[in-house]
């Protein structure tokens, strides 16, 4: 089976989630396409795996620069790819300005096309340094190339050899192409998250967004199915966005900031968030009140673990923000019921992408006896963004910006348990 990309260079974006050199991305392709969708458009028709990477889920060894800012530098050696202002472009050695100039870069090899004729793909895997490419085995491989009209084409098929692709790269009409990242990391998703070609397990670093589409040729035989995740089966999740009404949860009277306003912007975001990725949400409470009004304070705890177990959620996700005396302690803690059993990995997943997600400090996870944790049925974590009696925490966690981060974290932690 293969699959043709082709499409004008407006119409392709590299999208980037923040990277911390030297460090995997903790997201895979479909996530990094679901945060394009959240944070760029949702109209969009194909999204790419391009980049190597040290390890099948490790840090990305190619250069990804987008809108200026280069995440990492890569092999010097290496072709790279760069959309510029006059067009898309692959060359060696561009300089940092051009990279910084150009809307989106990354490097990736060998060459297959140069100037209108397949490469000396022996010399150049020689002079790239690759290694493990299998150049003559047939397995999976993909190519980026451009034609002379500056079309750009996108090649993947589960089984050819280099020389292959490098043909056909050329009889899809392009002058210049280079090799992606192949093997197992090769996947084409669609906006429906539905796989089109290869795999999506893998944590990468960067995916090519082919916003629309000029022309295709249709798949030629069906795939084998390949293990998924159960994306399909539907998950509910009970948000409890903490306090409200008259307890304010932790404040910081002088800047009017209040831990249920905090919890409940960002309790809502999430809800957007999961929703998009077809869960079922429920919220115990969408504005700012009293959830049982009257109640004694354990009555009204009960009454959010009751709205959990009436959805029979799946998980259950109380939001907060923390307070201590030092002003010094910050960073976001996620909270689990002791000997959960799903709680704690459910609580590891969202502490991990909440602090790639919000660049906050993180502190990890905790087993806690929280009572609200304890009256749902689910499994039941408790975050805590950061602390309000910390003026970094604080100044971040009341900008919208940093509550869409924090709500998208939680969002792909959450999902990616069902992985
Ligand atoms: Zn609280």
């Amino acid at each position: 089976m293969a699959l043709v990309t082709v499409a004008r260079p407006k119409d392709v974006d590299l999208a980037v989630p923040p990277l911390t050199p030297g460090q995997p991305s903790g997201l895979t392709l479909r996530q990094i396409a679901d945060g394009y969708s959240q944070w760029v458009t949702k109209d969009w028709a194909r999204a790419c795996n391009v980049e190597y990477r040290a390890g099948p889920s490790g840090p990305s060894v190619s250069l990804i620069a987008e809108a200026g800012k280069i995440w990492t530098t890569g092999d010097p050696r290496w072709p790279v790819a760069l959309m510029t202002k006059d067009g898309p472009v692959i060359k060696e050695n561009p300089s940092e300005a051009e990279i910084k100039a150009a809307r989106w870069a990354f490097s990736a090899g060998p060459w297959l096309v140069r100037s209108g004729k397949v490469a000396d793909i022996a010399a150049e895997i020689n002079r790239c340094g690759f290694s493990g490419l299998m150049e003559g085995t047939p397995r999976e491989r993909a190519g980026i190339g451009i034609r002379q009209d500056g079309i750009i084409v996108h090649y993947a098929i589960m089984s050819a050899t280099l020389h292959q692709v490098a043909s056909k790269m050329l009889e899809l009409g392009c002058h210049t192409a280079i090799n992606l990242d192949g093997g197992g990391s090769v996947g084409v998703v669609d906006p429906s998250g539905k796989l089109l070609l290869g795999y999506a397990s893998r944590q990468v670093c960067c995916a090519l967004m082919f916003r629309r589409i000029l022309d295709e040729s249709p798949p030629q035989d069906s795939q084998p199915p390949q293990p998924q995740p159960k994306g399909g089966e539907k998950m509910i999740v009970c948000i409890d966005p903490g306090h409200g009404g008259p307890d304010p949860g932790a404040v910081n009277i002088v800047e009017g900031l209040r831990e249920k306003d905090i919890a409940l912007a960002v309790s809502l975001k999430l809800a957007k968030y999961l929703r998009r990725a077809g869960v079922t949400v429920v919220l115990t409470r969408d504005k700012d009140t009293d959830l049982a009004p009257g109640l004694k304070d354990d009555e009204e705890l009960a009454a959010r673990g009751a709205v959990s177990n009436r959805a029979k959620a799946d998980y259950f996700v109380s939001i907060h923000v923390d307070s201590f005396g030092d002003p010094e302690a910050n960073g976001s803690t996620v909270h689990h019921w002791p000997g959960s059993v799903k709680g704690k990995p459910l609580a590891e997943s969202i502490s991990r992408y909440l602090a790639i997600a919000s660049g906050l400090a993180s502190r990890g996870t905790k087993a806690t006896g929280y009572a609200v944790l304890g009256y749902a049925d689910a499994p039941a974590v408790l975050v805590e963004l950061g602390f309000m009696s910390n003026k970094p925490d604080r100044w971040a966690l009341r900008e919208p910006s940093v509550q869409d981060k924090c709500a998208l974290g939680i969002a792909f932690g959450i999902l990616a348990t069902r992985a």
